[in-house]
């Protein structure tokens, strides 16, 4: 038998409605305990009036839902409180709840029942945080369609088509004497491993899609000393939050933003200016910004118009050549003075006017695609963790192509494949460990 957890489920702040939600099987009991009507009797599913009592004190009017096993969000028993909002009544509220044998319940543990209690797979809880989450129209869609089953179903698939792999090389070892089987050769496996292959590699590449959703598309504005970063940051946000001085090494420290723009958000990090320096504080600043490269989508690269390129400039040219790119080259209100050839993604601008930031964002959303995100359906795979255990199976398949070419026999090869299926069972959750599910509902919110 689980025990019975409660927790508030709303913020806690000023507010007309707080919920407070109890999940188990004494639920019903211990709601009853200290409300005013009896809800022993009640049908599952119906909303019943009264007051919260505390020894013949009226603690607050409330509405109790009471919902009874199976059909509810974690398929046990679960009563939600309708108090009035505000921090003292809904804490002594669920102090009651407490005092009355529920225990508090941990970050995501009713998701978790969810889960646990399969009435949703692993992706499908995910998406709940992820929904809460979600900042843009897009992301929102995303999480709902994820929530709705829609990934699952396609990890799923994937999944069913290793299983029917699986199962003929076993009847294949295990009944090697039967002559009406289907004999199970290379050949075979092959066919099925580059289908499985094609398939892969096209969720990877929507993925990429689902990551940027999901996260936004992490922009990096780097480039030398008072070449204008802190200006275009905020002229792009709109906000003046990076300091803009003509005085050198003036952004030390890291300064973000976000904007969004067709349903993605872009966050964007304005970096100390990029140059040689003895400066000991500077320099922790210049090498914060190189290693911030590393987990950049894009990198925006400013130049002034005005100088010409110095051997700082040609650092950061070759430091960011392999990122995702756009050279903005600032300060076009003044003389040209500057000299690039061969490069793409170059856009000219200042931060003075609008012009060149709006040819900077076109180039943004043609680079990442945007439009096209948005009209397709939103089918994708999102998580980094995700998409890292697919990468790992897309690299097993390649070996197993590897051993195919080889001759390994078809029992070493259901060794790799049967890798394959474990791991898309990570993502939808049938083989999961308990490190794995502690390290993501500890990303939950309380009551949720
Ligand atoms: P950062 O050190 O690269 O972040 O540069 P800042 O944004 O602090 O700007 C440095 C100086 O250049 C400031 O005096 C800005 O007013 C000036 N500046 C920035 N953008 C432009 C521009 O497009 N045109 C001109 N003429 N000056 C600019």
């Amino acid at each position: 038998m689980n025990d019975t957890i409660a927790a508030i489920s709303t913020s806690l702040g000023i507010g007309a409605i707080s919920i407070i939600r109890v999940s188990g099987d004494d639920s019903i009991n211990i709601v009853n305990n200290i409300f005013s009507n009896d809800l022993l009797n009640v049908d599952s599913h119906t909303i019943v009036y009264g007051y919260i009592i505390d020894n013949n004190e009226k603690i607050d009017e409330v509405l109790v839902s009471v919902m009874k096993s199976p059909k509810t969000f974690t398929t046990e028993d679960v009563v939600e409180i309708n108090c009035h909002g505000g921090i003292s009544t809904t804490n002594k509220v669920l102090e009651l709840v407490l005092k009355k044998g529920a225990r508090l319940a941990e970050p995501g543990e009713f998701t978790k029942r969810a889960f646990l209690n399969g009435r949703i797979d692993l992706l499908e809880a995910e998406s709940v945080m992820d929904l809460i989450n979600s900042k843009t129209e897009s992301s929102r869609k995303l999480a709902m369609s994820t929530l709705s089953g829609n990934v699952s179903s396609m990890i799923q698939n994937l999944r069913n088509k290793m299983l029917d792999i699986i199962s003929n090389i076993e009847v294949n070892i295990d009944y090697p004497e039967y002559e009406d089987i289907l004999v199970v050769t290379n050949d075979m496996i092959k066919e099925n491993i580059s289908f499985l292959k094609n398939e892969i590699s096209k969720i990877l590449n929507e993925a990429k899609n689902g990551k940027i959703i999901k996260d936004g598309i992490n922009t990096i504005i780097i480039g030398r000393p008072n070449v204008g970063k802190s200006s275009l940051l905020n002229k792009l946000i709109d906000e003046d939050k990076a300091i803009v001085t003509n005085i050198e090494g003036t952004t030390r420290d890291i300064v973000e933003g976000s904007i969004s723009f067709d349903g993605i958000t872009l966050n964007i990090v304005d970096t100390a200016g990029i140059r040689k320096t003895d400066n000991l504080v500077e320099k922790i600043g210049v090498e914060k910004s190189l290693s911030l490269l590393k987990n950049a989508d894009l990198v925006i690269l400013v130049f002034n118009n005005n100088e010409k390129l110095d051997n700082d400039d040609m650092l950061l040219l070759d430091k960011t050549k392999n990122i995702p790119r756009i050279i903005f080259i600032n300060k076009n209100d003044l003389k040209k003075n500057i000299d690039i050839k061969n490069y793409e993604n170059i856009v000219y601008g200042n931060t003075l006017d609008y012009s060149g930031l709006n040819d900077l964002r076109n180039k943004i959303k043609e680079m990442f695609n945007l439009e096209n995100i948005e009209k397709s359906d939103l089918n994708y795979l999102s998580s980094a963790k995700h998409i890292s255990i697919l990468s790992e199976c897309y690299s097993i398949i390649n070996d197993i192509e590897k051993s195919i070419k080889n001759n390994m026999s078809v029992d070493m090869l259901e060794i790799d494949i049967r890798k394959i299926w474990e791991l898309l069972g990570n993502i939808t959750g049938e083989s999961y460990d308990d490190e794995l599910l502690d390290n993501l509902f500890d990303k939950f919110c309380l009551g949720k």
